[in-house]
């Protein structure tokens, strides 16, 4: 076997080891982005207060984003090539669902750049995969739909760039260089080598490379499928190598050289509308230019003519100015003069003013003084009158409104208690003798009457005389103190 059948042979080697490796990731990167898919889409539900298993089929990756996104498409709206139709126009998800699944996904993107143009939104709600992709590199994964259409590079970009699975990992994933940083790097190598070569020396250190990263004692060093790798990984140097391996190792690279092909074509597309636009931009400027370089010459021609008659005109506005100029100097000295004469004689008026008015200022003061003194003496005066005054009217209105009439009242009612009472002891009285008086006559009245019966009483039996007159005698008494009663 020659050296270089040996370096093709690693790169063989090289190449399956890639394989072996995406698969002992597949219980990590696929059942992983199955429960973050199911994990952010449940999130997001819940915060809306929407039932259970509500999904979105609607929204468009495009219609997502506004246009123009940094990043996504930069170009102005009229030909902007992401959203080329008006159904891909920006607008809000109907169902409340896919906005929040965006800036979810974009929350869990190391960078907060998903690659959104891989990704379709209308089946985030029902495939985890299309989110997954959200973390791939750009290009050549838009019609991936699984774990198993996906390339090493994509599987191991997903570990990269979304934050969720530093948790299953025993490393720094945002350092700048990790062992998943390394695995891609040999990815790239293997996959970008011109001659399909690979010498020992970096087979072995790739392995190694792979071989701890599926060790990793946080989750892959107990996962069956990772383990399952690292078996075949070190068997490398014995690596049986099938026609099976070759044709699909082949087939790998001829989607590498597609997806490649697919983008140089797409780039050139680009590249012609940019150059297309550009020359039609460069021909409307030089058009532009001709005509502003035509409408300059005009401008150009006029201004000079306008100069030219502004300076003629300057000239003889300079010589009127002048004249004028000194004209309005002289004028202005003999103001000037005038003025200081003036000036001064204002001067000598002012001070005499000003002296007179101090004079008077002082007369005023000593006047005002007198005044204020005898309006002070004339002030305390007049409230000592006003006092006085007021104390008499005061008492007099006292005695007038309260002491006279109290006493008055209470005259009046000392008077009229005793007439009510003569009155009652009067009418007591005239009651009290017409009573005695009719008692007295009623009393008469009975005593004659009981003489008169007890005589006819006594005449009626002489033998009963005797005891008619102690009779008499008891009956009177009888009848007296029944009188007296
Ligand atoms: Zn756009
Ligand atoms: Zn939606």
């Amino acid at each position: 076997m020659s050296y270089e059948d040996n370096d093709n042979k690693n790169w063989l080697k090289g190449s399956l080891a890639l394989r072996i490796t995406k698969e002992g990731l597949r219980d990590l990167v696929d059942g992983d982005s199955r429960s973050i898919q199911h994990r952010i889409h449940l999130s997001v539900i819940q915060a809306r207060n929407l039932s259970p298993g509500t999904t979105c089929c609607q929204c468009l990756t495009e219609n997502l984003f506004q246009c123009p996104t940094s990043g996504l498409c930069s170009h102005p709206r009229n030909n902007c090539k992401f959203h080329d139709t008006p159904v891909k126009g920006y607008r809000s998800c109907p169902s409340h669902i896919c906005d929040d699944l965006r800036d979810e996904i974009c929350r869990l993107h190391k960078f907060g750049g998903p690659s959104w143009k891989n990704s379709n939104a209308d089946r985030w709600c029902v495939n985890h995969w299309e989110i997954a992709k959200c973390f791939m590199p750009l290009g050549g994964y838009k019609d991936v739909c699984s774990f198993d259409q996906t390339d090493y590079n994509g599987v191991i970009n997903i570990l990269i760039n979304c934050t969720a699975f530093q948790q299953k990992l025993s490393f720094k994933v945002d350092t700048v260089t990790n062992i998943l940083t390394q695995a891609r790097d040999i990815g790239r190598s293997i996959r970008h080598s011109s001659d399909l070569k690979v010498t020992d020396a970096d087979l072995n250190c790739y392995i190694t490379t792979m071989t701890t990263l599926l060790s990793d004692p946080k989750y892959l060093s107990r996962d069956r499928k990772a383990q399952e790798a690292v078996l075949k990984l070190n068997k490398a140097d014995t690596l049986y190598i099938s026609n099976e391996d070759v044709h699909e190792i082949l087939d790998e690279a001829r989607i590498v050289v597609e997806t490649g092909k697919h983008q140089i074509e797409q780039a050139v597309t680009e590249g012609k509308h940019i150059i297309e636009t550009g020359k039609a931009e460069i021909e409307q400027a030089v058009t532009e230019g001709k005509h502003i370089i035509e409408t300059g010459k005009t401008e150009i021609e006029q201004a000079v003519t306008e100069g030219k008659h502004a300076i003629e005109t300057g000239k003889a506005e300079i010589e009127q100015t002048v004249t004028e100029g000194k004209h309005a100097i002289e004028t202005g000295k003999a103001e000037i003069e005038h003025a200081v004469t003036e000036g001064e004689h204002i001067i000598e008026t002012g001070k005499e003013d000003i002296a007179q008015a101090v004079t008077e200022g002082e007369h005023a003061l000593k006047t005002g003084k007198g005044q204020l003194e005898s309006s002070v003496i004339e002030g305390v005066k007049i409230l000592q009158f006003e006092a006085d005054n007021a104390v008499v009217k005061v008492s007099k209105q006292i005695h007038t409104d309260v002491l006279v009439p109290a006493e008055n009242r209470f005259e009046e009612k000392v008077q009229a208690r005793l007439k009510a009472l003569k009155q009652i002891i009067q009418d007591t009285t005239d009651i009290g003798e017409r009573e005695i008086y009719s008692r007295t006559s009623e009393g008469i009245e009975a005593l004659d009457e009981a003489v008169f019966e007890a005589m006819r009483k006594i005449s009626v039996s002489t033998a009963e005389r005797e005891e008619g007159n102690i009779h008499y005698i008891l009956v009177y008494k009888i009848t007296f103190s029944a009188l007296m009663k």
